[in-house]
């Protein structure tokens, strides 16, 4: 780990090094497969170490991510705001997981900032923002899930780490390189797969758990969002797919069933930049992927509020569904020579 120091690795081994203390663990706002994940194995092993653990995320999380076999309970804020703070004033360690700025844990932010108990963030995004006692950013890491269990075995706790851990923190590498599809150039990814799988987690079962899980009318949405709500743009070797409220209603939208659809344009032949844009109930979700060095999460930082990574990110706009891919249209015009240059 090239950016966290060792008095992070002393100061954290002795906060938990002593049993008893009351943990709270955050994902992220909309929790993916690495926000969800790295929670659940940051609380299984924090829970072998002896101490009370409490995993509260924004707002619900989408069914495929409803399967894990650990018996810590997620406790979603939206659902039980009052549980959620009475276990934010009774914490003596708040983990944030995945974000790198406490804006990102939506309606949690208030809680999050206003913690004067001792607050750590472990996560890989680029430039994260100083809002926690102890930072741990790596954002050479595929995941948050991978930094996870290179700190805990950093810590020397990996004694820890059980079953439950490894197939949550296994799920965080899997879904955020795209069952190891991007962000695989690292050979430390895959030294800490093996090292998972010696814990006799079912890989088979994780990856049909997660992507061979959608009701019939999520692949309906996925074929009508393809065929006729894609545009594809040669010239700027860039795509779009948009969809609104209606059409979603159309095809029994469930949370997380536009999940990856943004990664579809990039299997076009010579498509090096796709963005998704979805209409929500007061503004509208970008989601944007790119290849090579073209940079997502600037682009999204610039024009629609977001960030994120080199090659994934997400933002959001005020503008109605049609005047944003507009923008996004005009736009590439801008970006033409450097999607031109991209090199990949
Ligand atoms: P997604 O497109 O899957 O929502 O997000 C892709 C990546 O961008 C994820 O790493 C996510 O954490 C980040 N991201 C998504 N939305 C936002 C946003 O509104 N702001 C920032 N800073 N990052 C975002
Ligand atoms: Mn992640």
């Amino acid at each position: 780990m090239k950016n966290t120091g060792n008095e992070i690795f002393t100061a954290l081994r002795n906060l938990l090094g002593k049993s008893g203390k009351k943990i709270v663990i955050v994902p992220h706002e909309n929790p993916d497969g690495d926000a969800i994940g790295s929670a659940i194995g940051l609380a299984e092993i924090v829970k072998n170490l002896g101490h009370t653990v409490q995993i509260i995320s924004p707002g619900d999380y989408p069914a495929f991510l409803k399967w894990f076999s650990t018996e810590v309970e997620i406790m979603v804020f939206e659902k039980n705001k009052k549980n959620s703070k009475a276990a934010f004033k009774n914490a003596d360690v708040l983990f944030c997981v995945d974000f790198n700025e406490a804006k990102r844990a939506g309606d949690l932010e208030k809680y999050i900032l206003e913690f004067h108990q001792t607050k750590v963030l472990i996560d890989h995004h680029p430039h994260p923002v100083n809002f926690c006692d102890f930072t741990v950013s790596e954002p050479s890491y595929s995941s948050t899930a991978e930094l996870i269990f290179d700190v805990v075995r950093q810590l020397n706790f990996e004694a820890h780490i059980n079953h439950e851990a490894a197939e949550a923190l296994y799920t965080g590498i899997m879904t955020d390189t795209g069952s190891f599809s991007h962000n695989t150039s690292n050979p430390n990814t895959f030294k800490v797969v093996s090292q998972l799988m010696v814990y006799g987690i079912n890989t088979d079962k994780i990856q049909s758990n997660v992507y061979h899980n959608f009701s019939a009318s999520r692949m309906k949405l996925l074929g009508y969002c393809l065929n006729e709500k894609m545009e594809v743009f040669p010239e700027y070797r860039a795509a779009v797919i948009f969809i609104s409220k209606e059409e979603l209603g159309r095809f029994n939208y469930e949370p997380g069933d536009t999940e990856g659809f943004v990664n579809y344009p990039l299997s076009i032949n010579n498509i090096v930049f796709s963005a998704l844009f979805i209409e929500k109930e007061d503004f509208v979700k970008a989601s944007f992927r790119s290849k090579g060095n073209f940079p997502a999460n600037a682009f999204s930082r610039d024009h629609f509020e977001g960030g994120g990574h080199l090659n994934a990110a997400g933002g959001e706009t005020k503008l109605p569904l049609n005047e944003a891919v507009e923008k996004f249209r005009q736009l590439l015009e801008e970006y033409k020579h450097q999607l031109k240059e991209t090199n990949f």
